[in-house]
């Protein structure tokens, strides 16, 4: 269904026709900009917070005239500002440009989270009560809110149902197929390790539960699963991507402020940590799958033009070398990154320097090189592609989240077993 109204700015007094087509959200915050002054419009329909700032709503002159500015508002597409075509609604232009089948599987993911989102807060309680190890509440909850089951007080028992409930709450959020390539890779890799470099695999998960790098890793990408759907919104037009390779710089259906890019600015930058760490292992089976010791790197891997050895010595020393550094001493590396998965420059641009967000035009100006006191050479990038950026980054902790879930279960269910038995 569409809905078809005219706008007044309140600044300026320039009349906006927009078109919205309604998603299937309780609640649906949208909002764009006047084109003329730059006055933020927001609405929301439906929900406690439902009505209109920053503008008057007037009655629609339908059909629209040509000479007025026109927005096509969908809460679940990119948002498209130009010419007024009858009929042609965001639906429509969406399934022209991805084709029906694609619209399905798009509808399916923001089906489910229009389904799910009133359970978003019992999930990140259930989260919280698993890294808090309260294993009563945790059941309970599982069982109340989740209609799974921990059907023992063994760990591998718990991890099952933590994981299949993140599995069914998140998938909108994973690329199709992913998961289960991802995990016959671990997989193998981890029986081969069995095989052939058994007691220097275990010597390895030793430490890796030793030094709690292992359980405060997993911590770690626990708590990014809430905030992801935190972000649901602004999301959605990021998901619409991955159907759409040709697609065109365009802006998000609602406004975004700067407050709110602050948060996701922060959640970027913590998931790129996280991979930064989850990096260790991957280093360390790498080690592993051709050395046979998962501290040893390739001898001279880090010599350096002017004949200085950086190789790292152990993997200890390995976890503090800079994120856009790692791979350089990893050889032939078994896992294959995400493109842009690990994209340094904007990383580094938001870690550790300047980013401006415009918040009418929704682009992010960042400054990618260290240049001293002077910043001047920056780049830019729309909110939209930035938050496609976040849902890549976040693919890519969770795919390694896998890497992490299967070492637990490789510990549970073989080294214990063969340590007690
Ligand atoms: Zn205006």
């Amino acid at each position: 269904m569409n809905i078809n109204t005219s706008f007044e700015c309140e600044i300026c007094g320039t009349i906006t026709n927009c078109r919205i087509g309604m998603s299937n959200r309780a609640e649906q915050p949208l909002g764009f900009c006047c084109q003329e002054c730059g006055q933020r419009i927001d609405i929301v329909i439906g929900g406690k917070h439902a009505g209109i700032t920053g503008a008057i709503e007037l009655k629609a002159q339908v059909p629209f005239d040509d000479e007025t500015n026109f927005v096509d508002l969908h809460l679940d597409f990119p948002v498209y500002f130009g010419k007024y075509v009858m009929g042609h609604t965001p639906y429509l232009r969406a399934v022209e440009r991805i084709g029906p089948e694609n619209i399905q599987r798009h509808s399916a993911r923001l089906s489910h989270l229009d389904a799910c989102y009133t359970k978003f807060g019992f999930f990140q309680t259930l989260l919280k009560f698993y890294t808090r190890e309260k294993w009563v509440p945790f059941k309970k909850a599982i069982e109340k809110q989740f209609s799974g089951a921990v059907i023992s007080d063994k760990m591998q028992d718990r991890n099952a149902a933590l994981y299949k409930t993140i599995a069914e709450i998140m998938w909108p959020f994973a690329m199709p197929g992913q998961a289960s390539n991802d995990i016959e890779q671990y997989m193998g890799v981890q029986l081969y390790l069995a095989e052939n470099h058994r007691p220097a695999f275990h010597a390895f998960i030793d430490e890796i539960l030793e030094t709690k790098f292992l359980k405060n890793l997993q911590v770690a990408c626990l708590g990014i699963y809430p905030r992801i759907l935190k972000a649901e919104l602004p999301l959605r037009p990021a998901l619409f991507l991955d159907f759409d390779a040709a697609y065109q710089k365009q802006t998000i259906p609602m406004r975004v402020s700067a407050d709110q890019f602050d948060d996701f600015k922060d959640l970027y930058k913590d998931i790129a940590e996280i991979i930064s760490r989850q990096f260790v292992l991957v280093a360390g089976l790498n080690n592993l799958l051709k050395r046979g010791d998962h501290n040893v790197f390739k001898p001279e891997i880090g010599m350096t033009k002017s004949g200085k050895d950086q190789t790292p010595k152990s993997l200890h020393a390995f976890t503090d070398i800079p994120f856009g550094q790692k791979g350089d001493f990893i050889d032939d590396n078994w896992f294959t990154f995400g493109e842009q998965a690990a994209d340094n420059q904007l990383r580094n641009a938001i870690a550790h320097f300047k980013t401006d967000y415009d918040d009418i035009t929704q682009k992010i100006t960042y400054y990618p090189r260290k240049e001293g006191m002077k910043q001047e050479k920056s780049e830019v990038i729309y909110f939209l592609d930035f938050m496609q950026r976040v849902l890549v980054a976040y693919r890519e902790m969770n795919r390694l989240h896998q890497l992490i879930k299967s070492l637990f279960y490789y510990h549970y269910l073989i080294q214990t077993a063969e340590n007690t038995g």
